[in-house]
C-alpha cells in the first residue's frame, strides 16, 4: 500500500493511519530518548515525536540536530493527544531533509516590532501572524460571499487617476507619460457610475494615502471596499452597513475559531457586536456627550483617535455618528434637507480602540450644486466633467460606504497595530520588504 501525503490540517482524518506530511521545523526540544519536533505546513500547527527507541539511531541523531525552519517530509502515526492544542500529533518513523536552514534570524526569544516587520517575509510564518492573516482572509472571502448575495456586482475601479477626490495633500504623484497622475485613494467617484448602470455594485481595492502622521491606524496603502447602491437613501444604508459587519464578524466566528484562540480574542465579546442595530448618534449628540465627559471639543471638529475610542466605548459596540458638518466630509456628500451646515453622513466606530471602520453618505443628485462644490474645492473641472454627467443623464438617489479591510481585521483579531492586518504594511517609514 502506498502511503498518502497529507496536509497538518487533515490529520484528524488519518488517525491511527500511517501518513507522510510536508512540513517546516518551527522549534524543538528534547531529551536524550525523545525528539519533540513542532512542524508547520501553512494549514496548521502540531507537533511530531520521534522516540529513540522506534527508530534507527540515525534518524534519531538527524531530528535532533534539525535547525529552526529546515523543511522537511515527515512518516509516521497520527495519534489523538490531548495534551495539544490542535489535539493530534504524529510519532514519527521516517524523516527526509528538503531544504537546509541555518541562523534563521526570528528565534524563540523576544524579539522587538522593528525587527520583525524587517524580517516580514519570514515572519509572516509565525503563529500571529499566520492567525491574522488567516481571519484577514475570511474577511476578504465573507465579503465577496456577502454582496453576492445580495445582489451587487464587483466593479474594478482604476488604481492610476488623473483626478484627486479627497484633496491634494495626501496623494501619491507619479509620472504619465509626461503628465501627472495619481494613485486612487477612492474608488468611490467610479462606484457611483457603475451603481447607475448596474444598480448594486461594490470595489475592492488597494487605496494609497500620503498619510504623514504616524498612527496606528493609518497604512500608506490599504484596502477598501467601497459599495454603492442606486435607489438606496442612507438609513437603508447604514442597515446594510450593519448587517454587513454583523456578517463578517459571524463568519470570522465560525470558521477562525482556532486562530481567535491563538490571538486570546473574546469571542463573547465578539459575538455581542452582531446584535443589530447598532446605534445611530447624531453628530451634534456626540459632540454634546464629548464635552460632558471634558473632552476640549467644539462643533465642526473632526473626530480624533481618543473622541472615536469614548464614543463607541460608551455604547459598548459599534455605533453610527450621522451628519457631520459639511465643512469637513467630501463634496459629494448630500446636503440634510433641513439644515444647510450637516451632510447625510455616517461613520462607524469600533468599540476598544479600533476607530473608523467605515465612512459613508448619501450623494447629492444636483448638477448645479455638485457644479459649484467642485469649482470651490478648486478641483479641475476637466477631471469630474464625466462624475457631472452622472446627475445630467437620469440621477437617481443613491448611497455607498467604504469600509478599511485592514481596520476590520485590527477589530476582529484584538490587534493593536495595523501594521499586523496585513502581508507587507507600507507605511511613512516602512517601504520594505
Ligand atoms: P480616518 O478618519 O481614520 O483618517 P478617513 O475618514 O480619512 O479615516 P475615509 O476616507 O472615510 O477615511 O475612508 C473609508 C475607510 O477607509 C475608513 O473608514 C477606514 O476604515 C479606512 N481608511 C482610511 N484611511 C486609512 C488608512 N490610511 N489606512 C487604513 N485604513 C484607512
Ligand atoms: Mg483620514
Ligand atoms: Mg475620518
Ligand atoms: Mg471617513
Amino acid at each position: 500500500t502506498t502511503i498518502p501525503t497529507i496536509q497538518i490540517v487533515d490529520a484528524p482524518k488519518y488517525v491511527g493511519q500511517t501518513v507522510k506530511i510536508g512540513a517546516w521545523l518551527r522549534q524543538k526540544r528534547g531529551s536524550g530518548k525523545m525528539a519533540f519536533l513542532q512542524l508547520r505546513d501553512g494549514t496548521a500547527f502540531f507537533q511530531g515525536v520521534v522516540a529513540k527507541a522506534d527508530v534507527s539511531e540515525e534518524l534519531f541523531n538527524l531530528a535532533k540536530d534539525l535547525k529552526q525552519e529546515t523543511s522537511l517530509y515527515v512518516t509516521g502515526e497520527i495519534h489523538a493527544d490531548d495534551r495539544s492544542s490542535f489535539g493530534y500529533e504524529i510519532s514519527i518513523t521516517g524523516l527526509e531533509v528538503i531544504g537546509e536552514s541555518h541562523d534563521y534570524p526570528i528565534t524563540p526569544k523576544e524579539h522587538g516590532t522593528e525587527f520583525l516587520f524587517d524580517e516580514r517575509h519570514l515572519y509572516l510564518r509565525h503563529i500571529k501572524p499566520f492567525a491574522t492573516l488567516k481571519i484577514r482572509n475570511t474577511l476578504i472571502a465573507a465579503t465577496y460571499e456577502f454582496f453576492n448575495q445580495e445582489g451587487f456586482i464587483k466593479l474594478d475601479a482604476p488604481l492610476l487617476t488623473g483626478s484627486a477626490p479627497e484633496g491634494t495633500t495626501d496623494l501619491f504623484e507619479t509620472d504619465y507619460f509626461g503628465q501627472s497622475a495619481y494613485l486612487s485613494q477612492t474608488g468611490q467617484l467610479y462606484a457611483e457610475a457603475g451603481a447607475m448602470a448596474f444598480s448594486r455594485v461594490f470595489t475592492f481595492g488597494p487605496a494609497f494615502r500620503a498619510e504623514k502622521s504616524k498612527t496606528r491606524r493609518h497604512l500608506t496603502e490599504f484596502w477598501m471596499i467601497e459599495p454603492e447602491m442606486a435607489f438606496m437613501h442612507q438609513e437603508q444604508s447604514l442597515e446594510l452597513q450593519e448587517r454587513y459587519v454583523a456578517f463578517l464578524i459571524e463568519k470570522v466566528l465560525e470558521r477562525n475559531d482556532q486562530e481567535l484562540d491563538l490571538l486570546n480574542r473574546d469571542k463573547d465579546l465578539l459575538r455581542s457586536y452582531t446584535q443589530l442595530p447598532f446605534p445611530r448618534v447624531s453628530y451634534d449628540d456626540a459632540i454634546k456627550l464629548l464635552q460632558e465627559n471634558d473632552f476640549d471639543v467644539e462643533w465642526g471638529v473632526d473626530f480624533g483617535s481618543p473622541e472615536e475610542t469614548f464614543l463607541a466605548n460608551h455604547f459598548q459596540k459599534p455605533v453610527f455618528i450621522v451628519n457631520f458638518p459639511k465643512a469637513i466630509k467630501a463634496f459629494y456628500m448630500k446636503r440634510h434637507p433641513d439644515r444647510d451646515d450637516v451632510v447625510i453622513s455616517a461613520d462607524l466606530l469600533a468599540p476598544e480602540g479600533y476607530g473608523e471602520i467605515i465612512g459613508g453618505s448619501e450623494r447629492d443628485t444636483d448638477y448645479d450644486y455638485l457644479k459649484a462644490q467642485i469649482e470651490k474645492e478648486g478641483l479641475d473641472m476637466d477631471e469630474y466633467g464625466w462624475y457631472l454627467d452622472l446627475r445630467k443623464y437620469g440621477s437617481v438617489p443613491h448611497s455607498g460606504f467604504g469600509l478599511g479591510l485592514e481596520r476590520m481585521v485590527t477589530f476582529v483579531t484584538g490587534e493593536e497595530h495595523i501594521r499586523e492586518a496585513i502581508p507587507f504594511p507600507r507605511m511613512t517609514h516602512r517601504l520594505r520588504p
